[in-house]
């Protein structure tokens, strides 16, 4: 019979759980051998103890639980032919053939990598002596299957990532947080999210959170910005509200690609409005603590997707990504979604998204 094997990879995101919980059962249930790969490529080029079958059992209790209960690392090792020699070889003798990667984009590019290199590795590991004719034989391909971790939501092809949700759950709690504190005291808060390219996080929770400003990568603000925020923040405290928040992505940058950083609005808000300003900075708090049930819920349909679409191949298939498109669970060509940069969605030049965005304190003429 076929047996896969399921690990996570990069940085952990909530609802990586409930990703291997639905492949662990979605595999056992369709009669197929399972095995979780502890510490992500650093087990699969380590062997031994990492690699380990996993029962219906194994991923029990795990679903509410933030992070990722088999570990993830990051692995020199596995960039390198020597250690994807290594993995192969692990694989092989364990007859697997089939992965279920759930990691970010680098961790999806090293998969695409390993699968176009599977069969060279397969003939010198042979060669060697290291497997045998009849190992290798079961073993000839090797079929991927990606779900994309990362709180950021920053791939291709997909409306959400594993973990987004949580994150920005975790981000609007610590902006109610703040507000609260900052109201009392009529102060004004910079807050800082994660997000090196993509301004998903800090743009939702702008409209979530009722944020005054909002700087993310994709969108850089025109020259003179300053003034125009300060403007608006005044206009804002005019009309009665007691405290300012202004979200920034940790990629936010200026029309000339200069960074915009949290202390610089802290410097601009004081400066200019004379506001007694503090900055948060949210960090690894993004990441923690447990999925949503969103997170929960695409989580399961994806990794029973990406088992079913495993199960589904006729012998060797390209490597596929399962992303979410209008809440249909979609499967989708892996390296047009990891090469693609993910262009601000569609969505948010709508007007209604607009018009979200401008829904806050300033006092309209009536
Ligand atoms: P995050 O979005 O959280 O950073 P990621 O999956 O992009 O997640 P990386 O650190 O880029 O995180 O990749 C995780 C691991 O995947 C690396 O430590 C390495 O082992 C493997 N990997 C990444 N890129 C490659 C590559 N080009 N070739 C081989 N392996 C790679």
């Amino acid at each position: 019979g076929r047996c896969l094997a399921v690990f996570t990879s990069g940085g952990d995101a909530q609802g990586m759980n409930s990703a291997l919980r639905a492949v662990v059962r979605m595999a056992i249930f369709s009669g197929v051998r399972v095995f979780a790969v502890r510490e992500g490529y650093k087990g699969l080029v380590e062997g031994g103890k990492h690699i380990e079958e996993f029962r219906w059992a194994s991923v029990s209790n795990i679903l509410h639980k933030g992070g990722t209960v088999v570990g993830t690392a990051r692995c020199k090792e596995f960039r390198e032919r020597e250690g994807r020699l290594k993995a192969a070889e692990n694989l092989v003798q364990r007859g697997i053939n089939n992965l279920v990667v759930i990691g970010g984009d680098g961790s999806l590019t090293g998969a695409n990598l390993f699968k176009k290199e599977w069969e060279g590795l397969l003939a010198e590991l042979e060669e060697a002596g290291r497997l045998t004719r009849s190992q290798v034989e079961k073993c000839k391909y090797l079929n991927i299957v990606g779900l994309v971790g990362s709180i950021d939501n920053d791939m291709c092809g997909t409306d959400m990532t594993i973990g987004t949700d949580s994150a920005l759950h975790r981000i609007i709690e610590a902006v109610d947080c703040l507000t609260s504190t900052a109201a009392s005291h009529q102060r004004s808060f910079v807050l800082e999210v994660m997000g090196r390219h993509c301004g998903y996080l800090a743009l939702m929770a702008g409209i979530a959170g009722c944020a005054d400003a909002v700087f993310i990568p994709e969108r850089p603000p025109n020259p003179g910005w300053e003034d125009s925020m300060c403007y608006q923040i005044a206009q804002c405290r005019d009309a009665g509200r007691r405290h300012s928040l202004v979200i920034v992505s940790e990629g936010a940058v200026d029309s000339e690609n200069r960074p915009i950083t949290s202390e610089q609005i802290r410097d601009i808000l004081q400066a200019k409005l004379g506001h007694d300003t503090r900055i948060t900075v949210l960090g690894h708090v993004q990441r923690g603590g447990k999925p949503s049930a969103y997170d929960r819920i695409i989580s399961a349909r994806m990794g029973a997707a990406a088992v079913i679409t495993l199960l589904n191949a006729e012998g060797e298939i390209p490597p596929k990504m399962i992303g979410v498109q209008g809440n249909v669970i979609m499967q989708l060509p892996l390296m047009d979604c990891v090469t693609k940069t993910r262009a601000i969605d569609t969505a948010m030049k709508t007007c209604e998204f607009k018009q979200a965005l401008e829904l806050r304190g300033r006092s309209f003429k009536r």
